[in-house]
């Protein structure tokens, strides 16, 4: 490779994991360091879906980074642009608009065996670096499914994701493709506007009410002047989740009681018996992600609105037909599909010490230690790796714990000395898999009696975190270096930087 720029970490992505990674980087002291991002501003998954009704199903106060908190939250719940500008917000306090390169998607990633480094090829130019972090979500790129006949659709089409703003929908005859956490928000903001809504349905979602309300100036002065208090309100929402996580992962039995209550907040709404029949999720709670709403089951209760409870399964023409025969004849068509989960786009792009990807690493499912390193990727870290993942509470606690890991890391490293890497080694890998494997036996994702996007091809759930996040926190505070390989570059080896 010809003479090209040197950093000692490279971040990849600038949602809420790459901008972690950075403020924390520089709390260690790191400060030569990019952040490569392929889109032209920073926020990840807050910037990229901005559906109508995009907004978060985790309380901001708990959704938010600890070491930046937001008094000024306006809700309980933020809406999509609250957080963007959240995230924009914290780019600039932490001053880390010098290390952003926008507009540089990462299009490959080599290990040099002899330099003990990463080449990287963006879609900027070149750079290598002695450390990656991979943080490019575990929901940025969009999923929609082969649909024979889609190409033949002579309307709109779109996954909720990358909505088109210049669309209009008004008196549109709409699709809604998919009932997910995404879908649920955008019927209630479609249906008034459209002439109708056609919803397909594979499998029902269990639905809560939605406690969302504007925070009061009083509260919001008081998090301003007490600054404890926000803290104070961050650790009881933290708290009831943490109890939520225990259930799910030790006691899915004793879910059914929370069903009684999601069945209550359908029947408030849903009068009609044969539509509360199709609506009913046939699994336990918590098997799927639990989605919060309290506009889903009225909209869907309105005259324009057709709940199709089978999945798309052709089209002809404009014509939709459904696996049960259903048709319908529309102007757009929404995929709410979701995302690339289990088969991680940028693992076909990561080429580790033998030269093989990432994605063939995993071909039979993710595997990482602690979440983090995969063997014989040295120095790759991700955050929000395999089994990561929470079925209810802040993903911001499961990135914090990563950027611990992450910072400890920096400092393994520092303590080895010269250029040397860290390899996970397989028999690390194997154990601490095992172990979460083992775990996830009991918990309600596997025995709930659902298909979900947290189970991979194989049937494998390699997405979500089997226990509590604290349980998280402790097994990510440090590396344990008996877990790692540790490299060194040979001798003759010359390393090139400028
Ligand atoms: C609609 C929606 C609602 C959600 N609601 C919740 C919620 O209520 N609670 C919760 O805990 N979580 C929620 N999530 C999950 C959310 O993804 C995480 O909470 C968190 O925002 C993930 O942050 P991230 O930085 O890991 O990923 P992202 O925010 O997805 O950021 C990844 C970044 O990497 C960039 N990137 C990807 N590939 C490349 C490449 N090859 N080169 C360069 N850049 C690249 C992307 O452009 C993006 O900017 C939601 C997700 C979605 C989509």
């Amino acid at each position: 490779m010809a003479e090209h720029e040197h950093v000692r970490v490279a971040v990849v992505g600038s949602g809420f994991g790459g901008l972690g990674a950075a403020v924390r980087l520089r709390r260690e002291g790191v400060t030569d360091f990019v952040v490569l991002e392929r889109a032209d501003s920073v926020g990840g998954t807050w910037r990229d879906n901005s559906y109508p009704g995009c907004a978060c199903d985790v309380p901001s106060h708990l959704y938010s980074f600890s070491f930046a908190p937001n008094p000024d939250w306006p809700r309980t719940f933020s809406g999509q642009e609250h957080i963007r500008a959240y995230l924009e917000h914290v780019t600039d306090v932490f001053r880390l608009r010098p290390h952003i390169r926008l507009n540089s998607e990462v299009k490959r990633m080599t290990w040099d065996s002899e330099k003990l480094r990463w080449d990287i090829e963006t879609a900027s130019g070149r750079l290598s670096a002695d450390l990656v972090v991979s943080a490019t979500g575990p929901l940025s790129d969009p999923r929609i499914p082969e649909i024979p006949g889609l190409d033949s659709f002579p309307g709109k089409v779109f996954h909720s994701a990358r909505w088109d703003h210049d669309y209009d929908l008004r008196g549109k005859r709409v699709a809604m493709v998919g009932t997910g956490a995404s879908a649920i928000q955008i019927v209630p903001a479609v249906q008034p506007l459209a002439r109708s809504v056609t919803l397909f349905q594979r499998t029902p979602p269990w639905v809560m009410p939605r406690m969302d309300r504007e925070i009061s100036g009083a509260e919001r002065w008081l998090h301003r002047q007490l600054p404890f208090t926000s803290q104070v309100r961050r650790g009881l929402l933290w708290g009831i989740r943490e109890l939520q996580v225990q259930a799910f992962t030790k006691r899915p039995n004793e879910l059914g009681a929370v069903e009684q209550l999601a069945k209550r907040n359908m029947a408030r709404a849903i009068k009609d018996p044969a539509l509360r029949a199709k609506l009913t999720p046939d699994y336990r709670i918590g098997c799927k992600r639990i989605l919060l709403s309290s506009t889903y089951y009225p909209a869907l209760a309105q005259p324009n609105v057709d709940v199709v409870a089978s999945g798309l399964s052709r089209v002809e023409g404009s014509k939709l037909v459904a696996a049960d025969g259903t048709e319908a004849e529309v102007d757009a068509i929404v995929f709410g599909t979701g995302f690339h989960v289990t088969d991680m786009p940028i693992a076909d792009r990561v080429v580790g010490a033998d030269g093989r990807t990432l994605a063939e690493a995993w071909k039979g499912g993710m595997e990482a230690l602690r979440g983090a390193s995969a063997a014989g990727f040295p120095n790759w870290l991700s955050v929000i790796g395999p089994n990561t993942g929470l079925g209810n509470s802040s993903m911001i606690l499961m990135i914090e714990s990563q950027l611990n890991y992450l910072a400890d890391f920096v400092r393994q490293l520092d303590v080895l000395g010269g250029r040397a890497a860290l390899d996970a080694r397989p028999a690390a890998v194997a154990a601490w898999n095992h172990r979460v494997q083992e775990r996830m036996k009991r918990t309600v994702w596997n025995t709930g009696g659902c298909t979900s996007w947290y189970l991979d091809a194989n049937g494998r759930n390699s997405t979500i975190w089997p226990g509590t996040t604290t349980e998280f926190r402790r097994a990510t505070r440090r590396v344990d270096l008996a877990e790692y390989e540790v490299l060194r570059v040979p001798a003759h080896a010359e390393v090139t930087t400028v």
